[in-house]
């Protein structure tokens, strides 16, 4: 197993290794901006398997199991830029702020991450130059682009969660993640909460914090765009007819929101 210990920041990613940043529908229309932090599992050749059998690298802690085909069907539908990340979480969590312990982490769940033990500054920092930063710069400069041609954008975050973690069922079917926009997570909890068969969590199973979220503070509120994030959980999405499913149902649902939200004025009329 390689480790990225060189330091050469450029020896994380080489030429058999696709870029981190993933865009679909780059110039579509819609004011829904989405973003996918968790989309992709892979690991950079450099690394190995982490010191991991498959059955880890495929599980939920590497990455949201199912929100890859629900966030591309979704953008397809709403006609919105959707801007994913391809990585695996496990080499670096592109929704936590770099400075913490889990944005590397150690453990997982209950799964020690071998290639994470110990690791020097440099290779910290080379998975943060390889993966993270250019991530979030991509989508910085998208923002600072719509904001500059007047270009409404709503932000939305999609995650999905595990049915059972550490020996606990959840109970929600999707959840609404938020913490300082008071415009868009009331109206999406009020459409959610209107369809008869979901149990819908209200900051469940997790909320946005500045300590354990990146992209809905830093994107989101830091720039005052309105801004929710969707926990979906991976069973219903865990194959391509609950992806289009549930694609279906947020896009019916955005686009009544999209409706309201040019009713309150809160977008252009
Ligand atoms: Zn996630």
């Amino acid at each position: 197993m390689a480790l990225d210990s060189a330091g050469d920041t450029s020896l994380l990613l080489g030429s058999q290794d696709v870029p981190p940043v993933l865009e679909v529908n780059a110039a579509g229309r819609s004011p829904y901006l989405v973003t996918c932090d968790h989309y992709g599992r892979m690991l950079p050749k450099a690394l190995g398997d982490l010191g991991l059998p498959e059955s880890e690298l495929t599980r939920h802690i590497a990455w949201d199991i199912g929100i890859a085909g629900v966030a591309t069907a979704l953008s397809k539908q709403l006609d919105a830029h959707l801007i994913a990340q391809r990585y695996s979480r496990l080499v670096i969590d592109c929704n936590r702020p770099p400075v913490t312990p889990s944005s590397i982490p150690r453990i997982s769940e209950a799964t020690t991450i071998p290639g994470n033990e110990g690791l020097a500054r440099e290779a910290v920092d080379a998975r943060r130059e390889a993966i993270f930063d250019p991530y979030h710069r991509h989508i910085q400069a998208v923002i600072e682009r719509r904001l500059r041609e007047g270009t409404p954008t709503v932000l939305v975050s999609l995650h999905s969660f595990t049915p059972v973690y550490a020996g606990i069922a959840r109970p929600w079917h999707i959840g609404t993640l938020y913490n300082r926009d008071t415009r868009l997570p009331p109206l999406l909890l009020k459409l959610l909460r209107g369809e008869p068969d979901l149990v819908v969590g209200d900051n469940e199973p997790y909320a946005v914090s500045d300590e354990t979220d990146y992209t809905i503070p830093v994107h989101g509120e830091a720039r005052g765009l309105m801004n929710s994030g969707i926990e979906i959980r991976q069973d219903l999405i865990a194959d391509q007819a609950g992806q289009q499913q549930w694609a279906d149902r947020l896009a019916r649902i955005f686009s009544e929101i999209e409706t309201m939200l040019r009713t309150q004025q809160l977008l252009p009329a």
